[in-house]
């Protein structure tokens, strides 16, 4: 029986289990993929405090993790299928086994929303990708094309244009969402082409993706875009489709209360999971910080 198992081993369950550590609560972290979640993958973060000349998302989680780890938090690599709250406390189970404890924490992030058009998960991994900094290396020197208007897709273009021959920026508007200071430079990048009011309706090629075909929004003119890569970057969707029915939940987030308690009780959630209006590393870790230290008064009361 552990006191806290935390669901998610991103920055804000990194943060969750550094204060359920400290406060001397037997602490389980339960992580699927990667430890450091989204953030892990960041190529250069500029927007955390402390690091005037930023920092590498990698390195950043790998000291969160330590810090953790120093203060006893255990780190299981197994997902999470199933949540229960029982009268004799609260199970998790996962691919592996079963754990039981008297709280628990849903860190689970966000995950990439996919574009739904044919020929997307014929192609996924032999050309879509939902991460440039995970699989640019693989698009050395070929042409490629990212696929949204935020921050995520500007970046996610400006990145790739240091390491392949050209990149193409599909997207359905006119302007963008992200920041000016990333569109700036990519207005300024010779190596970007701005494909606006337009959609992708189709990914084809033989084995590998070979090519993109656009659609003009307005026109409905179609164009064929011959690019080896798809990076796709429109947005994300909650992680846990496990949790519908266990905890309250809006469009797959979970709804808390502002300091992170579920509808269930012993239950909470920190970060990007959480229904809220910004996801950020920084915001992450907010949230990690305030429910480490409210769990840690529910379990003492
Ligand atoms: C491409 C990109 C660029 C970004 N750039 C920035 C930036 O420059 N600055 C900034 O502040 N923020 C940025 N963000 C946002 C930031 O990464 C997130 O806000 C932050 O990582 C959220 O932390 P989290 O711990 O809530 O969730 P996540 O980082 O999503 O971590 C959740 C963890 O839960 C794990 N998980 C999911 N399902 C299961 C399961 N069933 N079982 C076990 N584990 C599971 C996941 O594998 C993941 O490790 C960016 C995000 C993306 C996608």
């Amino acid at each position: 029986m552990y006191d806290v198992i935390i669901l998610g081993g991103g920055p804000a369950g990194l943060t969750v289990g550094l204060y359920t550590g400290r406060a001397k609560l037997k602490t389980l972290l339960l992580e699927a993929s990667h430890i450091g979640g989204n953030a892990a993958w960041i190529d250069q973060l500029e927007n955390y405090p402390g690091f005037p000349f930023g920092i590498s998302g990698t390195e950043l989680m790998d000291n969160f993790h330590k810090q953790a780890e120093r203060f006893g938090v255990e780190t299981r690599m197994e997902e999470v299928i199933r949540l229960e709250s029982l009268p004799e406390g609260k199970k998790v189970t996962t691919t592996e086994g079963e754990y039981r404890a008297r709280a628990v924490v849903i860190a689970l992030g966000a995950k990439r929303r996919e574009l739904g058009v044919p020929g997307e998960l014929e192609f996924k991994g032999s050309g879509v990708s939902y991460c440039a900094t995970c699989d640019a290396a693989f698009f050395e020197g070929y042409p490629v094309a990212v696929v949204g208007g935020g921050d995520s897709a500007v970046n996610e273009a400006l990145f790739l244009s240091g390491i392949t021959s050209k990149v193409y920026l599909i997207h359905r508007r006119e302007g963008f969402r992200a920041n000016q200071t990333s569109v700036d430079k990519m207005l300024a990048n010779d190596k970007i082409e701005l494909k606006t009011n337009k959609i992708v309706i189709r990914i084809e090629g033989e084995g590998l993706m070979q090519r993109v075909i656009l659609q003009d929004v307005n026109t409905k003119e179609e164009e064929v875009l011959p690019v080896e890569g798809l990076f796709v970057s429109i947005g994300l969707v909650a992680a846990a489709e496990f949790l519908e029915g266990v905890v309250a939940t809006e469009d797959g987030y979970v709804i808390t209360d502002e300091e992170g308690r579920t509808s269930v009780e012993g239950i909470f959630a920190a970060g990007d999971i959480r229904v809220k209006r910004t996801r950020q590393v920084a915001t992450a870790v907010g949230d990690g910080s305030q429910v480490g230290m409210i769990v840690s008064s529910y379990l003492k009361e």
